[in-house]
């Protein structure tokens, strides 16, 4: 069950409860001293009855007190149909009234009370929520999601290092928040919202401050993750809240940070999360409201864009995008430079090595190498801080890093350099595949080591034959590389494997490209909606027989391109070698670099495009 509706229901189940206690007190206190009525006529007989009430359903009545100054006793019983008691009480001389009347009042007093009580406990509940105070059993519900609302920021975008393409792309944002008018006068688009997509720690919040500070504009914050843990409606209307107060402010920076826990995609969980929901809505509300001429500007931070919604990404929303990626070697070291402001540094200390050394660290990793050493040098009464301390400083926090994001040994990292120039050379040699922009071995996390990236010339809606038999080979051109180089292959292929496999499947059972299984479509039709290229689709229905011919024909074309593959990069091994070489150095390298070690390749000419 749903964590927060649980809790609602033991504050239901204790308002209850004590409903329930309260009338209960009030029957007790109603029915105190409660007699027999046999007793009561045996004191009317006595003459110990002052005077009594009849009402209703009870007859309430005040005895003599027994001693002189004591307080009456005051008594209750049940009014039985008795049309001689009045008789008696007349003839015993009791002073004796009738209420009957004011017995709706009470009656209607006995409903309207518990409900006031109720109302006022189930009020007070909602306004500790929604006030985010108080302590005891209230603290879970209570909301965690603060706007901060910061003035004269001092981050300015000399403060961020290492990501001069996100800071080049973002200076327009600043440009915009200075002027505002200009833009609006020239007509020129104005960005609305900004995603700024990378690893944790490469920078995300303070590349946003630092717009703020830039521009001198009011900087509002918010975290997606701290919607999640809301009561349903509250969320929303944080939202709400934020846009109202921003726009007050305006020009200003909205920032939302961890976007991803409030923008997952929705309905796509075994439990649809309403209050996420609901603060998604607003969101997306909230963003097609208002006009961007007022100079709100949000940014938001995430290191999933894959799982957004998206709706979230949409023109007139999130529609640009700036990556701020793990920081490069230079990058590295201008950071490293920068945090180094602050310290005193011996003639020693060389940070371009220390850059060298730390292949996959982000900047706030960075910032703490620097933080360290100079814990270091204090503790070692050095009045600077040399180059051992770095050193030992890059250790210890690669040991704290260890667990959460893996740094490469020196050995990975050469294969790792090898596989992914084997799949940029593939790529060059082959007509039709997209050209290789980027090589990277800067390590993104666990799932990639390192990428290639490859740019698509156009969009394609058709793929030929041997285009997709080509996309295969320049899959495989990581694995053989490795092979060639290193006697054997490593784990690190298993996703070009499954793309490649998947796009040899699609081949033999959608498209009918296998001449032994022939022209047929074994899938399901229509295939369900939103397939992607690469995703496989669920099976139709066919015989096993037929089962292992595709089986066969997938493994024939994965083995043919398999040794396509092989030739040519047996043919390129010096080019190989050279390239993972100047790769290891660089870390990042040009389509263009390697393109140009090739060229003086005598087999380097890339074929002539068919
Ligand atoms: P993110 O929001 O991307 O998770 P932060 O902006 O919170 O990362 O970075 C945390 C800290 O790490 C910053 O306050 C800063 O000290 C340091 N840092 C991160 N990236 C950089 C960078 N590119 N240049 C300088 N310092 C950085
Ligand atoms: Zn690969």
């Amino acid at each position: 069950m749903d964590k927060k509706f649980r809790f609602s229901i033991w504050y239901f189940i204790f308002a209850f409860w004590l409903l329930i206690m309260l009338q209960e007190l009030y029957f007790t206190a109603q029915h105190r001293n409660e007699v027999p009525y046999s007793q009561f006529k045996s004191w009317v007989m006595q003459n110990k009855v002052k005077k009594v009430e009849i009402l209703e359903t009870v007859i309430q009545g005040e005895l003599y007190p027994e001693r002189e100054g004591q307080a009456p006793q005051r008594f209750q019983t049940v009014r039985v149909d008795d049309p001689d008691l009045v008789h008696l009480l007349e003839e015993k001389g009791v002073e004796f009234t009738g209420v009957a009347v004011s017995t709706l009042w009470r009656d209607v007093a006995s409903w309207v009370v518990p409900i006031l009580v109720f109302a006022a406990i189930w009020f007070w509940i909602l306004q500790r929520v929604s006030q985010g105070a108080g302590g005891g059993f209230m603290r879970i519900g209570q909301s965690k999601a603060k706007i901060y609302m910061e003035k004269d920021i001092p981050v300015r975008m000399s403060d961020v290092a290492g990501v001069d393409e996100a800071k080049e792309e973002l200076m327009e944002v600043i440009e915009f928040l200075k002027t505002p008018d200009k833009f609006t006068r020239i007509g020129g688009r104005i960005p609305k919202g900004v995603l700024l997509v990378g690893p944790p720690g490469t920078g995300k919040t303070l590349l946003a401050k630092a717009i703020a500070g830039e521009a001198g504009v009011p900087f509002f914050s918010i975290s997606g993750s701290e919607f999640v843990e809301m009561f349903v409606g509250v969320g929303a209307a944080r939202v709400r809240d934020l846009f109202e107060n921003a726009k007050a402010k305006a020009p200003c920076i909205i920032f939302i940070d961890e976007l991803d826990a409030l923008g997952k995609a929705r309905g796509t969980g075994p439990v649809t999360h309403e209050e996420r929901e609901q603060t998604l809505n607003q969101l997306l509300v909230e963003m097609d409201g208002f006009d961007p001429r007022v100079g709100v500007i949000i940014l938001a931070a995430t290191n999933r864009p894959e799982i957004l919604d998206p709706a979230l990404l949409r023109a007139g929303r999130f529609d640009r995008q700036v990556l701020v990626d793990r920081p490069d070697r230079q990058g590295r070291e201008a950071i490293l430079r920068l945090h180094a402001r602050h310290i005193k540094l011996a003639p020693d200390a060389d940070l371009g090595k220390i850059a060298a050394m730390t292949p996959g660290m982000v900047g706030a990793d960075l910032a703490n190498v620097v933080n360290e050493a100079a814990l270091l040098a204090v503790r070692r009464n050095r009045d600077m801080v040399h180059q051992t301390e770095l050193e030992e400083a890059v250790e210890r926090v690669i040991a704290g890093l260890e667990k959460k994001n893996r740094v490469l040994s020196p050995a990975e990292r050469e294969r790792v350099a090898h596989h992914e120039v084997g799949h940029a050379l593939v790529a060059f040699m082959l007509p039709g595949t997209d050209p290789v922009q980027k090589i990277s071995i800067v390590p993104r996390g666990i799932a990639a080591l390192g990428y290639t990236m490859q740019l698509p010339t156009e969009d394609r809606y058709l793929l030929t034959k041997s285009e997709l038999e080509n996309k295969i080979a320049v899959l495989l051109g990581g694995l053989v590389a490795e092979e060639l180089v290193f006697g054997e292959m490593s784990t690190g292929a298993a996703d070009d494997l499954q793309k490649a496999a998947n796009i040899a499947k699609r081949m033999v059972k959608d498209y009918g490209m296998s001449e032994t299984v022939g022209r047929v479509a074994l899938e399901l039709t229509p295939p369900p909606a939103f397939l992607k290229p690469g995703d496989v689709s669920p099976r139709g229905d066919y015989s096993e027989q037929t089962a292992r011919e595709v089986d066969e024909a997938v493994k024939g074309i994965i083995q043919t391109q398999e040794e396509r593959v092989r030739t040519i990069l047996t043919q390129l091994h010096p080019v190989l070698r050279e390239g993972a070489h100047r790769l290891l150095e660089q870390e990042i390298m040009t389509g263009q670099e390697l393109q140009e070690m090739l060229a003086k390749h005598p087999v380097g000419q890339p074929a002539p495009v068919s």
